[in-house]
């Protein structure tokens, strides 16, 4: 049952697209680049429990940085570190896709490393204005995986 479930999941990885499988925006649990990593924040970030935090500047749809958790080790909440600091020491790359990208290449992107996570856009060019990018959500190689073997992955 398995390896049907993973043989017919793996087949699908080329019709599904990014866009079937993310987190979208409303969803997602981001910062704005002018928050101060004081005690409250801080346990906020450690409480929802996620790895990469998307940071936004004005609006959500405006993601300027990704914060990881891991580099909050040398925080000390005490200092109230703008947030603004600690991403511009690490400036971890943002990697953007389209939400039309199959599942397949998508895979593909996560398995070459650089980032397991990515910023999903489309091209609204709905009304008069002209065409823009305009941010869906987000995904990561776990969304890919659990297409890949039909089943929810239950997080630690
Ligand atoms: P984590 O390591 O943070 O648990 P995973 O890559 O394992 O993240 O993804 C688990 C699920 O959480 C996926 O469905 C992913 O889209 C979602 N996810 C990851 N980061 C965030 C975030 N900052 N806000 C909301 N959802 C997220």
């Amino acid at each position: 049952k398995e390896e049907v479930d993973m043989i017919s999941g793996a087949l699908e990885l080329k019709r599904k697209t990014v866009s079937d499988v993310m987190t979208p925006l409303t969803d997602c649990f981001m910062l704005d680049e002018d928050a101060v990593l004081d005690f409250k924040t801080v346990t906020d970030i450690m409480h929802k429990g996620f790895t990469r935090i998307p940071v936004y500047s004005k609006s959500r749809e405006n993601i300027t940085a990704l914060l990881f958790v891991k580099d909050l080790a040398f925080v000390d909440p005490d200092d109230c570190t703008p947030l603004k600091t600690v991403v511009k020491f690490y400036k971890h790359p943002i990697n953007f896709v389209f939400d039309d990208t199959t599942l397949d290449y998508m895979l593909t992107e996560f398995k070459r490393g650089e980032s397991h996570l990515a910023i999903v856009n489309r091209v609204n060019n709905e009304g008069e204005g002209d065409p823009f990018y305009e941010v869906l959500g987000l995904v990561t190689l776990e969304d890919v995986i659990e297409e890949l073997i039909k089943a929810e992955i239950v997080d630690e």
